[in-house]
């Protein structure tokens, strides 16, 4: 097997049960192909056998080789990890639990040869979700769509990326990477490989309701201020309504029809109370961003490495 190297990336969180399934099958395709490929596995600090898993692997594979986190620092950090160990031309990244399916690696490959240097996998359709988390994912997207310029609804973390574009997302020196959308942002020759999203091979997801919706906040956080123009926006709004109101309260003042008012006070300073909260934790949480960002802690730490 010679010619140009394909480093797929797997990032791993307690995936014990789907290591060996992962890299058996993923070389089985590969080499069916004739593609010079290594599989480089992040484990992003399991808390079970997925580290052991990998160097049974990577001792049975010599194409096979792993990094281990000192703790768990998510799947962000873990692409990262992967686009910075990888030796190939090109680099792909997929799910570990192969809910993104091998075979189609083989025609982003060939993609990647006829020229093009990010070829995204989009899924073919969302899956099953629940009309509750199908409006809050479209929420979201609409608003990281707008920051990246591309319609990103239909986004994964299913791409294969060339070396040039690889070089380009390292430089990137922000704690809060977003894969998704960043790999989007840098442009370059664009190509699309649809895939059908297939049921998690082993194991159960690690997204829980509350997590995705903290993934939600500081992606957008990291990807667009357009929350604290909505906020200023709002503000905008509150005063126009304020003068109206106003404007008619000293108009009954001064012809001495002013009633008690006793509610309308309360309702007015409770809205625009917690007009002041929200605006206040929004501001609160980009300032928390910038804290964040310039203590330059990095952004995974690296315990131990498998393979050659
Ligand atoms: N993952 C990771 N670190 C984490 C959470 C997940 O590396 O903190 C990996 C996980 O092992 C899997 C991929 O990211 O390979 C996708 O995770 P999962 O299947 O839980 O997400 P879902 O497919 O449900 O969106
Ligand atoms: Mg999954």
């Amino acid at each position: 097997m010679c010619g140009k190297l394909v480093t797929v990336i797997l990032p791993a969180y307690n995936e014990e049960d789907n290591i060996q399934r992962a890299s058996q099958t993923i070389a089985a395709v590969l080499e069916q192909e004739n593609i010079n490929y290594e599989l480089l596995f992040v484990n992003d600090g399991s808390k079970d056998g997925t580290w052991e898993k990998i160097l049974a692997e990577s001792s049975k594979n010599s194409r096979v080789r792993g990094v281990s986190f000192s703790k768990n620092f998510g799947k962000e950090s873990a692409i990262f990890a992967g686009l910075s160990e990888a030796r190939g031309d090109c680099c792909a990244v997929m799910d570990t639990d192969l809910q993104h399916p091998p075979e189609k690696l083989v025609e982003m490959y060939r993609l990647w040869q006829q020229g093009a240097e990010v070829v995204e996998g989009v899924k073919a359709s969302r899956g099953k979700e629940s009309a509750a988390h199908s409006f809050a994912a479209k929420c979201f997207y609409r608003l990281i769509s707008r920051a990246v310029g591309i319609d990103m609804s239909r986004a994964s973390d299913f791409k294969l990326l060339d070396r040039k574009a690889v070089n380009v997302l390292l430089t990137m020196r922000e704690k809060h990477v977003f894969f998704r959308a960043l790999s989007s942002w840098i442009g370059f020759k664009t190509a699309e490989v649809e895939f059908e999203v297939a049921d998690r091979a082993a194991g159960t997801t690690k997204w829980s309701t509350w997590s995705l919706v903290k993934y939600a906040v500081r992606n957008i956080a990291s990807f667009t201020s357009l929350p604290l123009q909505i906020i200023t926006f709002l503000g905008i709004l509150v005063l126009i309504v304020s003068v109206v109101l106003g404007s008619i309260a000293l108009y009954q003042k001064a012809v001495h029809t002013a009633l008690d008012g006793f509610t309308t006070v309360i309702v007015v300073l409770l809205f625009i109370g917690s007009i002041i909260m929200i605006s206040l934790g929004c501001i609160g949480y980009y300032i928390a961003k910038i804290y964040d960002e310039i203590k330059g802690r990095p952004r995974y730490i690296i315990s131990e490495k498998c393979g050659k």
